[in-house]
């Protein structure tokens, strides 16, 4: 069948696609490739993929391009799923006889709820799709195909689940579909170098962080790695493929939770003498950190989430304050740099242990920073201990323009006071005398930082002011 893979349209600028850890609408524009929808891609000859949100497509664009495919797989995500259905609807509306698969954590999490919300889907594929969208595309029985619920004569059918795929080197690369079907320079995060590639080296994570989406929806609770010769190809496709490209980025769940593995790709990555980032948890040691700084690691990606242990036990993060500050000292020493991941409103959040997260970001003094607001996906622990103790206010996550709304209270804080401290975070971590002076180094000595600060600043103005209106919408 002739296969259209679409990340559909949605509200302007949001970064919620099929690469996206959680969807929204960002501080400052970015955008996330959408990689898993490129290995089923890669293995679907005459497929195409495309991303309707990087590319600014509208709807009536997406309805002139899907006209011709016969199958069509969209990626959705729980703050998008009512405006995704509609996309469907429409596509529908035009051919009655288009398939229509939906895809990622949400359905893989709700897949009755999912296929009943609308007549336009007919089929979900659960939690790693790959496989099960070529043997549809390549017309098997549905009845034989695992890891998937249809619609058949009126009743809803779940087939058992697909296993995870242990053989990660049987998939395609990825960076040949980007090349295909997608514009490398659509793709920007505001911490990464500009353009960059990204390419996932493995699959899952073997933590048990209660509000983290992929694994436990999705990538499963184990790393299952690449092996590193198959990695390493692909880099060396990368920099065929796109000379100018200034960083690839290895956006595994986390890198660094297979430290054995993290040493021995690094020593491959030497020879190669390029330019990455990746993801770490924070407690990474000093020897494998050195060996990957010493073979081309610029920055890491670190999800300290909260600066109060207390939440931190809660969350089952499985680190210590003190490993965390460890940990950052080392990459300062090793001259890595720090991209640093907190959460407001992750279970038993207080005003004070929102403080201790705001006096703990600055204490580390790291590179940049990101706050978001907790996010109970269906499927995760945290939504189902939402639930439980009545913590859920809300369930769309996202406001109508795509912002993330805060969809949590605790007995100590209501969800507009976290809400509000998202801000009060950001001023309080960015306009430190240290911070500034820092920028204005940047500013002085560096043309293309100078620009890009500069965009940025006015890009995270725009996002203080959109803040302020959705506080009005909600207070
Ligand atoms: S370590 Fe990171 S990727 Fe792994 S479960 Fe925790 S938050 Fe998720």
């Amino acid at each position: 069948m002739k296969t259209l893979f679409l990340n559909p349209p949605s509200f302007e600028d949001f970064d919620g696609g099929a690469g996206s850890r959680y969807q929204a609408t960002r501080e400052v524009t970015s955008f996330w490739y959408p990689t898993w929808l490129c290995y089923p891609a890669g293995l679907i000859k005459g497929s195409r993929l495309v991303d309707a949100p990087a590319e600014h497509l509208g709807i009536d664009e997406v309805l002139a391009i899907a006209k011709d495919f016969e199958l069509i797989v969209i990626y959705t995500s729980t703050p998008s799923i009512n405006n995704d259905i509609s996309v469907a609807e429409k596509i529908k509306d035009f051919n009655k006889d288009t398939k229509i698969i939906f895809v990622g954590p949400h359905p893989s999490a709700l897949p009755e709820e999912t296929l009943k919300a609308s007549n336009a889907i007919d089929i979900v594929a659960k939690r790693e799709f790959d496989y099960s969208i070529m043997e549809i595309a390549q017309g098997k029985k549905l009845d034989e195909i695992d890891g998937i619920s249809y619609k058949s004569n009126g009743d809803i059918v779940h087939n058992q689940n697909r296993k995870y795929i242990e053989d990660l080197d049987s998939l395609p690369y990825v960076v040949d579909i980007y090349k295909r079907d997608l514009n490398i320079n659509n793709y920007i995060i505001p911490y990464l170098l500009k353009p960059y590639v990204s390419i996932y080296t493995g699959r899952g994570c073997s933590s048990k962080c209660v509000y983290c989406l992929w694994p436990q929806t999705f990538s499963g609770n184990y790393y299952r790695v690449r092996s590193v010769g198959n990695v390493i190809e692909e880099v060396k496709r990368t920099l065929e493929l796109y000379p100018e490209v200034k960083e690839i980025f290895f956006d595994d769940d986390t890198f660094t939770a297979n430290k054995k593995r993290a040493r021995e790709l690094s020593r491959g990555l030497k020879e190669l003498n390029i330019t990455w980032s990746t993801t770490s948890r924070a407690n990474t040691d000093y020897e494998t950190l050195k060996m990957m700084k010493d073979s081309g690691l610029r920055l890491l990606v670190v999800g300290y989430e909260s600066g109060n242990q207390e939440i931190l036990d809660n969350i089952r993060k499985g680190i210590t304050l003190d490993e965390a500050r460890e940990f950052t000292k080392i990459c300062k020493k090793l001259g890595i740099m720090i991209h640093g991941a907190f959460i407001l409103g992750l279970p038993e959040e207080t005003p004070e242990s929102i403080n201790d997260s705001i006096k703990f970001a600055c204490e580390l003094d790291i590179d940049t920073i990101q706050v978001s607001l907790a996010s109970p996906y269906p499927g995760t622990q945290l939504y189902d201990l939402c639930i439980e103790k009545n913590y859920l206010v809300k369930t769309d996550m996202v406001n109508e323009r795509g912002w993330q709304t805060c969809s949590v209270q605790y007995p100590g804080i209501s969800s507009v006071e976290i809400f509000k401290s998202v801000e009060r975070f950001y001023k309080k971590f960015y306009y430190r005398p240290r911070f500034i002076l820092r920028i204005l180094k940047k500013i002085i000595f560096n043309g293309e930082e100078r620009r890009k600060i500069l965009r940025e600043g006015s890009e995270f103005k725009k996002f203080i002011a959109n803040r302020k209106k959705v506080l009005k919408g909600i207070s």
